[in-house]
């Protein structure tokens, strides 16, 4: 503590580099400061801080750490209270760029894995970003002093070291309940969970946050089902969605797209208050939509098109830019190929002749000239041949009312069970439309993935990074992933871009071997060693990243326009 006061003493009004000499460990009373990297000026990325606080000082329970799980919330909750406190010291510090910037990499509504606070054996590390300050260029050691003898201390005291034992028992106790809820869904093959009384609609198309006033979630009767949770008297009772195909009907503003969006996010853990702590989704479920104009990689979409104009192959189809059609047919085959097992599919985010042809239009065009075997004579194959379920938003057409096991109606805001009367209209409106059945294999497109494919090379160096949840640049080229709508966070897109080049550096892609082998071993890390592992420096400060799902990170891998497939 001393030693770094007089440091900074020294180096005071000197150039920015001496802040460097700053670089290592110091103990504080309760706690041990590591600088871990140091910026190179006062306007480039800041500079990044370890905060170590062995559990004499923090007492962190052994039952928390019982389960991962446990261990991720008290984790996420510690996370939430550093970065509530930081903002409520916010811009106490002065000087140029960055100076005085404190950041911890802070949670969304979304509880995820994530490296910001690590909870350890016997300690919990805080993992910050600093702006260290400046004058213009040359060092202000006053306010850098001030910095780690004021401000951290009290970020510190009105934080970890005030949170109490109650708060991170209810974290906990939330954990045990989302784990006992998933365990309920897998004994009775249900994909889906909505609680009565959830809140699904969100403030507005850029916020996570729930909508005031909106119309509490109420299950049908015939799907309601009761749940026993371990912290809670009462049982919670809520809809439940059971593998196979489900379609959602009902007219156009009734809260069909919501409902499943909702269903998107449910493959995650939200915190209380949010809405939908208690509405969880298959935890491989994937969002399926049309994404035209992406870059696809020899995908076997033989099974949804064939026989395009010009000869194109389909068994290996490549393109710069795909169609509607095509973009949500490699969509569908991907997420096969990545192990899920249900489908989330909205028809405002469909290619129309990727859904649907109805029996006027069959009649019209011949199927010898209709490339397209639509979605709706696959869906079957998918739950009969795969085990992969749908839940599918389709207001506009009634050929599905064939193929679905459950018909739920949205009508305002309300889902009601209208199975029995689809069925009846069958009966009186049948149709005519053909439907072609061939089997479907879970080997359709096993793709293994080139080494050249991870293409790091700007110039003499190799780079990849992160820019936004939504893009992440490699080497000369970028990856855009805004049709990967279940990547939630950017830290799971830093995350994805750490992973990228750990391969590259491993030469993890010379194993050959299959992308869904390739994503078992990468979980596999993920578990053993956490995110950290995909760090370069393991050991310092690996502070913003969270965890992606294998299908996002498949995600990313598929859509690099560098990728190369034997
Ligand atoms: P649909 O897909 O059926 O056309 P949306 O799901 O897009 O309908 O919902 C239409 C509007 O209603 C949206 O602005 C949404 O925020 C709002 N909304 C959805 N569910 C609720 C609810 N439970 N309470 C209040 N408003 C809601
Ligand atoms: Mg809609």
């Amino acid at each position: 503590m001393k030693k770094l006061q007089q440091l900074l003493k020294s180096i005071d009004g000197k150039g920015y580099k001496a802040y460097k000499s700053i670089q290592g460990r110091y103990s504080f009373h309760r706690y041990e400061i590591s600088v871990d990297y140091v910026q190179g000026d006062p306007f480039a990325s800041p500079s990044k801080i370890r905060i170590v606080i062995p559990d004499a000082y923090r007492p962190i329970k052994d039952e928390w750490k019982q389960s991962k799980e446990r261990n991720i919330y008290v984790a996420d909750h510690i996370a939430r209270s550093v970065a509530k406190a930081i903002q409520a010291v916010a811009k106490q510090l002065q000087g140029s760029g960055k100076s005085g910037l404190i950041h911890i990499d802070q949670p969304g509504q979304e509880i995820l894995e994530r490296t910001a606070v690590q909870i350890k054996n016997d300690k919990t590390i805080i993992c910050l970003s600093v702006g260290l300050p400046a004058n213009g260029r040359r060092i202000n050691g006053k306010e850098a002093e001030k910095l780690f003898f004021t401000i951290l201390p009290s970020i510190l005291k009105h934080s970890i070291f005030s949170i109490k034992d109650e708060e991170i028992e209810q974290k906990v106790q939330l954990a045990d309940q989302h784990i006992a809820i998933r365990e309920k869904m897998k004994e009775n093959n249900w994909i889906a969970f909505i609680a009565d009384g959830a809140i699904l609609p969100r403030e507005s198309g850029v916020s996570n946050r729930p909508l005031k006033k909106a119309v509490p979630f109420e299950s049908t009767k015939e799907n309601r089902v009761k749940i026993n949770l371990p912290h809670r008297e009462e049982p919670l009772t809520g809809m439940a969605i059971k593998q196979g195909i489900s379609l959602i009907v009902g007219g156009g503003y009734h809260g069909k797209s919501t409902l499943l969006q909702a269903l998107e996010r449910g493959v995650y853990h939200h915190i209380r208050g949010d809405g939908r702590e208690y509405v969880l989704t298959d935890p491989d479920a994937v969002k399926i939509r049309a994404e035209d104009g992406r870059q696809v990689t020899s995908v076997n979409i033989s099974a949804f098109i064939n026989d395009l104009p010009h000869g194109q192959a389909t068994t290996k189809f490549t393109t710069e830019n795909a169609s509607g059609s095509t973009s949500q047919a490699t969509n569908v085959v991907e997420a096969i190929e990545a192990g899920t097992t249900t489908l989330l599919i909205d028809e405002d985010t469909s290619a129309t002749n990727f859904m649907i042809r109805d029996a006027r239009m069959q009649a019209l065009v011949h199927q010898d000239k209709e490339p397209i075997t639509p979605f709706i004579d696959k869906i079957k194959q998918l739950r009969d041949d795969l085990n992969v379920s749908t839940i599918l938003v389709m207001g506009g057409s009634g050929d599905y009312f064939d193929v679905a096991d459950e018909v739920i109606m949205m009508d305002q805001y309300k889902p009601f069970n209208v199975t029995d009367q689809a069925r009846e209209i069958m009966k009186n409106h049948p149709v005519s439309r053909q439907s072609v059945m061939e089997k479907l294999t879970n080997d359709m497109n096993q793709r293994i993935f080139l080494p050249q494919s991870l293409n790091l090379q700007k110039g003499k160096k190799k780079k990849v990074q992160a820019k936004s949840l939504y893009t992440i640049l490699m080497g000369t080229s970028t990856i855009q992933l805004q049709g990967v709508e279940q990547l939630v966070d950017a830290s799971q897109t830093r995350a994805i871009a750490e992973l990228l080049r750990y391969m590259e550096a491993k030469e993890i892609l010379k194993q050959a071997k299959p992308l869904a082998d390739l994503l078992d071993d990468i979980e596999k890390v993920m578990d053993n060693e956490g995110l950290q592992a995909f760090s370069p420096f393991p050991n310092q400060h690996p502070g913003d990243l969270a965890r992606p799902r294998r299908f996002e990170i498949a995600a990313c891998l598929n859509r690099m326009r560098t990728t190369k497939v034997q």
